[in-house]
């Protein structure tokens, strides 16, 4: 199959006018590379029957939905939309929690909602957050899940690495059992990988065996991470409304008034080049120089409307980019957020950061998060080899052609995905 568009925006290199893009299978053609006439040929070979190609006058092929040329017209062909971070269990939870005051307030409101859910109700949930990214022109999410259990029963819409999402803090001495039964659970998919959710809800010791399973399993890890002041103060001062209401609850404190956040979690983390770390709100200088001194670095998701839902500190994006970090963005969950558009998220990205290049920013929602989850070689890039996952949004004539991609505010209206038209 020929995909046809005025513009191709292949993020390996600058955007192709009057493009098109051969297809085979599900992954872009890698037959070597030749002038527009002897590719045609090659497709004829390929496929002899119902080919239709003007030999060297692509932008004059005609559309054909079933055919074997699709010519999208005045439309710029984008790869798919990555979203680095989201939790789909709480898409259900859109607009039921107000901004909260306090970090510790949220969680208990989130805690009181989740207990109206029954299982049927996060399969729901789940389902139509799949629905809704893929609307939106995401054709991978990186996904965390509370119900590995559930994971089985899903048929996912798009690409998904699966994270399942452990906590310990009710379940001392348990950290061993909790991660190896939810690997049980995931083995029904192909992408997966394992989420600790965050230093104040999981034990060392789950951090411990997570990186024992990445490293054995070969997969990914993902965490939350320095994303409130509440946070900093529970570990560095032990004091503060989450300090207060993780000891109700009976976690042991007593690795509190020592360290930051980051610092702890720098310190036990064996496999940084493995973890996808969101958030990164709250970092001390004495952070920063240790951000600086590791030679390995972690990936990192910004989620910039959940972020301006929960007002956190600024997220230091200049200085993380400044010391290598791979920055990806995500939407975080529905319950602290209004929709699972990637491209709201740079629109909001951009308001907090106009200096950074409209490309560059694109770039966090492709090339850099197709890097963390270790497809540099196969998403996030229209190049020959990579899957054939892509989106396709009106094209106008302006010369600012980023500008426009992030500045496009509806569902996308043509994707392909895994060679598909979907
Ligand atoms: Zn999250």
């Amino acid at each position: 199959m020929i995909v046809r568009a005025r513009l191709i925006v292949t993020m390996n290199g600058p955007p192709i006018e009057n493009g098109a893009v051969a297809i085979e299978g599900n992954r872009i053609d890698d037959s070597p590379p030749g002038s527009l006439p002897s590719r045609a040929a090659h497709l004829r070979r390929a496929a002899p029957a119902g080919v239709v190609v003007d030999v060297g006058l692509f932008n004059e092929v005609k559309a054909r939905n079933s055919g074997e040329v699709v010519d999208l017209g005045e439309q710029a062909l984008l790869p798919g939309l990555i979203n680095a971070h989201c939790h789909l269990d709480y898409t259900c939870l859109r607009g039921k929690i107000p901004p909260p005051k306090s970090f510790a307030d949220w969680i208990r409101a989130i805690n009181a909602e989740k207990a109206k859910l029954s299982r049927q109700d996060y399969l729901v949930s789940i389902n139509e957050g799949f629905a809704e990214a893929k609307s939106f022109g995401t054709t991978t999410i990186a996904n965390l899940t509370a119900f590995p259990e559930l994971v089985a029963k899903i048929h996912e819409l798009i690409r998904t690495w699966w994270f399942a999402e452990l906590i310990d803090v009710r379940e001392p001495n348990r950290a061993r059992d909790i991660v190896d039964l939810s690997v049980k659970s995931m083995k029904s998919k192909e992408t997966w990988g394992l989420a600790p959710h965050a230093s104040f809800t999981a034990s060392t010791d789950l951090y411990r065996r997570c990186e024992e399973v990445a490293r054995a399993k070969n997969i990914l890890l993902t965490t939350h991470l320095a994303e409130s002041r509440e946070e900093m103060s529970m570990f560095r001062e032990a004091s503060g409304p989450l300090y207060e209401f993780m000891k109700g609850i009976g976690r042991p404190m007593d690795d509190c008034g020592h360290e930051t956040p980051l610092a702890s979690f720098v310190g036990r983390s064996a496999l940084p080049e493995r973890w996808i770390v969101a958030h990164l709100n709250e970092l001390a200088e004495s952070d920063f120089d240790l951000l600086a001194r590791s030679a390995e670095k972690f990936h990192v998701v910004h989620s910039p409307r959940s972020h301006g839902y929960f007002a956190h500190s600024r997220f230091p994006f200049e200085r993380l980019r400044a010391l290598g970090f791979n920055i990806c963005l995500g939407t975080d969950s529905l319950a602290s957020n209004d929709d699972l558009s990637l491209f709201a998220e740079m629109r909001a990205f951009q308001r907090s950061e106009p200096a950074v290049s409209p490309s560059k920013i694109f770039e966090m929602v492709t090339v850099n998060p197709a890097h963390a989850l270790r497809q540099g070689n196969a998403l996030g890039k229209i190049r020959p080899g990579f899957c054939a996952d892509f989106v396709s949004i009106p094209c106008g004539r302006s010369t600012n052609v980023f500008g426009d991609i992030i500045a496009f505010d509806r569902p996308v209206n043509w994707m392909m995905l895994d060679g598909k038209i979907r």
